[in-house]
Order: structure tokens, then sequence, then C-alpha cells
């Protein structure tokens, strides 16, 4: 019921941004810069959300979360400029190094079977681009792709690792048509590069001087003749338009409720999406247990993706894995000992050293699927669903906007960046209307 309740704790504003994440604190910066009067509602006490940079775990700060700028020519590398703020290169994919049973090798010191494989898989991978699909080219799982370019089970094991791991999403779950889509939409380039001082300032810096309560978890967004509604738990806010930045594994789960209800298309959007778990595994050692080339090494075990955060400092003895979908499920099933125990085993064998526990000074493992404002790493689109990403961005109606990493149809999902201009797309739809 719309009747210009007021509580204690009413607030209004022009425009109400649902969520501190990358997106929201983007819509936000720009709404605010653009003349709005905007207030951002975040369930957490920190913002943030998927990006959670850390300090006093190492001499540097350390990601919790998103970690990389996955592209030299990112809206990120852009904004960290004006901020003031540095990148330090990294060159992950060209060092890339497989284990094949003993120590992890760069790719050219590898035997031709498996080496041969991984070129041969990443070759087919960048061919999804030219197919037409879902145009009289029925989409299809990149499992199922991979599997009719003639690649067997041990073949799809690796693809598993070097592709699917980094979508979040296991490889018979991945639309081809919406990998193809982000192909196609690719922007960014090839280049990589972590925050200096931590995407945790990046953030900080968007969200200078604009009015943010936090620990307030948004419920019940209802829409009137008079504008939007949100109830939280921390009161009643009111404002003429609103932007829902929720990730979609929340949105799915019936976290946040609508009045009126969500259109159809919208709730097919969001039905549509999927999301799969995501941990991080990071451990800090008295120096570094590796050489000073080691950017990114893998394997086909439980942990099997490996970086180094430290890459390019001081005091860089810090090394990280992170694994998705069915990894990530295996490793939060276990104790948080017995998963940073498996991790050090698998590290020691990778890098072919001695036990690496008595030099480990600091451990700490992060599951996302287990954090309740996030139920997850990212989305994916499985196959037959590849317009789940516009369902997701559309407008409902003339008051209520959506950005979030999984809304950047027209960008790479899955990323900071995406999520930064899924909310400069929803801020520009409220400042052009
Ligand atoms: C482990 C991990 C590693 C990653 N690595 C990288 C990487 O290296 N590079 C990269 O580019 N990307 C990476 N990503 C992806 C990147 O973090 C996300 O795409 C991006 O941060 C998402 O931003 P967002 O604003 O869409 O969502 P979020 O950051 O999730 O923001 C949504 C906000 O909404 C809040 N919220 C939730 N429910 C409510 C509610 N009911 N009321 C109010 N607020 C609510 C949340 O607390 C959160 O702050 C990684 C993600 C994870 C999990």
């Amino acid at each position: 019921m719309w009747a210009g309740r007021r509580t204690a704790n009413d607030m209004h504003s022009e425009v109400i941004v649902i969520g501190a994440g990358a997106a929201g604190l983007a819509a936000a910066r720009r709404l605010h810069d653009g003349g709005a009067d905007v207030r951002v509602l975040e369930a957490r006490e920190r913002i943030g959300g998927r990006i959670w940079t850390t300090e006093g775990l190492a001499p540097f700060p350390i990601e919790l979360g998103a970690e990389l700028i996955h592209g030299e020519a990112t809206v990120t590398r852009r904004l960290l400029a004006e901020a003031g703020l540095h990148d330090i290169p990294v060159d992950r994919y060209g060092r890339m190094r497989w284990a094949d049973g003993g120590p992890a090798r760069p790719l050219g010191e590898l035997p031709a079977g498996p080496r041969d494989t991984i070129v041969a898989i990443k070759a087919a991978y960048a061919d999804l681009a030219a197919t037409p699909w879902g145009e009289g080219v029925p989409d299809i799982s990149l499992a199922d792709y991979l599997r009719g370019r003639g690649f067997d089970g041990q073949a799809l094991e690796i693809a598993d690792v070097i592709l699917a791991q980094t979508c979040c999403a296991p490889l018979g779950g991945l639309s081809c048509a919406d990998l193809a889509r982000e192909m196609r939409a690719d922007r960014a380039g090839p280049l990589e590069f972590r925050v200096a001082e931590g995407y945790g300032a990046l953030l900080g810096w968007l969200a200078r001087g604009l009015a943010i309560t936090l620990g307030a978890p948004a419920q019940l967004v209802r829409r009137g003749p008079r504008g939007v509604e949100v109830e939280t738990g921390a009161g009643l806010f009111t404002a003429e338009r609103c932007v829902v930045t929720l990730p979609a594994s929340l949105l799915r789960a019936g976290a946040l409720r609508f009045a009126p209800p969500l259109g159809e298309a919208k709730l097919r959007a969001i039905g549509a999406l999927r999301s799969a778990a995501a941990t991080k595994l990071i451990y800090r050692f008295d120096e570094p247990l590796w050489d000073e080339g080691l950017t990114y090494m893998a394997h086909l075990g439980a942990a099997s993706r490996w970086w180094t955060p430290g890459h390019g400092r001081e005091g860089a003895a810090v090394i990280a894995c992170y694994v998705t979908a069915g990894r990530a499920e295996a490793i939060d099933g276990l104790g948080e000992e017995a998963a940073l125990r498996l991790g050090l085993e698998e590290l020691r064998g990778l890098l072919g050293a001695a036990d690496p526990l008595p030099r480990c000074l600091m451990a700490r493992r992060v599951s996302w699927a287990a954090d309740a404002y996030a139920q997850g790493g990212y989305a994916h689109v499985p196959p037959g669903a590849a317009q789940a990403r516009v369902g997701l961005a559309a407008p409902e109606g003339d008051r209520l906007f959506f950005a979030g990493e999984a809304t950047a149809y027209d960008s790479n999902p899955q990323t900071v960046h995406g999520a930064i201009e899924s909310g400069l797309r929803a801020a520009g739809e409220i400042l052009g209307s």
C-alpha cells in the first residue's frame, strides 16, 4: 500500500541504490555527479560487496574477493588514473604453468601431449565467436561444443580447469551463445593488472561524499504512483526511483521481495541465471617458496589454480588458490583446517618443494557461497538462456532499474569492470529519463 507513510527512520531521496558493490557505487557516483540526490542502502557493515580488500595479512593489501583487472582498456583503469591510484601489470596467461603429474612447468617445457591439448582447447574456445549461436545454430554447452570438436574426457577435464573455473561454472553449464556474445562485445583487451593500493581503495574513491547507509538489508521494494518505498532492516526509505544491484543468486533465492511482483520476463531472466560456489585459499610464508617468474599455475587437482598476489611487489611471499563450482563446493565441504591442509599438499606437489607447512605464517579460506550477501561467486548463463542478461538488465516500468555484473550484457559480466559499466548504464537510464 502506498500511502506516503513515515517512520522514525524514514529517509527520502530522488534515487535509492540497493547495494554498495562496484555496480551500486558506480551508479550512485554517476547519479550524484549528474545532480541527483542519491542514497545507497547496503546490507553489510562495509562497502565493496564481492570486492573485499584486507590490510594486515601481508605487507600489501590482499584481495579476498575480486583481484585482477581483466583488460588494459577497461573503465576500471580509467577510474584508477582519475583517482590517482596505480596498477601492477601481471602476465598470467602468457606465463601459465601446468603440472602434468610432476611440478608445474611452463607450457613450452611440457610433453607434447598435454601442451598440444591446452593449445588446441584455447584455439577451439577462441573459435566460438565465429558461430552464430542461437541464429540457426542451437545453443549448446561448452562441454558439448568441445566434445563436438573431438576432445576426449581427459581434455575436457583440462578445459574445466583452464576455461570453466574462470567462469565460475561447470563446463557443462556454460552457454556457448553467451560466451560468444561476450567475446564479440569485449573491448577490454588481453592484458591484466592488480590494483597496487587494493581494489577497496578504488571503491572508497567512488563512494566519496555519497550518502550510504550500511547495515540496511533491503527486504521489500514497493512501487506506487508516487515512487518507491524500500523496507530495510534499518527502517523505511523512499525515493522516486530505485536501482537494484543485488547478485543474481540473491534475486533468484527471493532475498528481495517486490510489490507489485516483478513481471514475467524479469522473473524468467532471474530464474535462468545460475551461480556457483567460489573459494579462495590464501597462504603467506616466511619467504617465497617459488621463483620470481611465477604468476599462474594449474593442474587437475582439487585446488586447481594458483597465483601470486604479491607478484611485482616487495615482500611477495603470498600465494592464493582460487577455485569455483564443484571444486569450490568440495573445498567448502571440508573443515577450514582440512581445506587449508589440502591446499598445502597440492601446492607442495606443484612446486616440487619440501612440506610448506612449517614455513606457513598465515592461511585463510574465503568461501563466497557461505556469504549471506553473495551466495556464490558470479552468475553464469546456462545453454538456451542467452537472453537472460538483457532480461535482467531491462528496467521494470519507469521506477525500477537493474545493474550488477550479471546484467553486463554489452561488456564482460563476471568482472569488476562489467559491474561498473552496468552501474553507469543504469544511472544513464535514470538521468536520461
Ligand atoms: C572470489 C571472487 C574473485 C573474483 N575475481 C575477480 C577478478 O579477479 N577480477 C574481476 O574483474 N572480477 C572478479 N570477480 C567478480 C567481481 O567481484 C564481481 O563481478 C563484482 O565485484 C560484482 O559487483 P556487483 O556490484 O555487481 O555485486 P556485489 O559486489 O555483490 O554488490 C552487491 C551489493 O549488494 C549488497 N546486498 C546484497 N543483498 C542486499 C540487500 N538485501 N540489501 C542491501 N544490500 C544488499 C551486497 O552486500 C553487495 O555489497 C570475483 C568475484 C569473486 C567472488
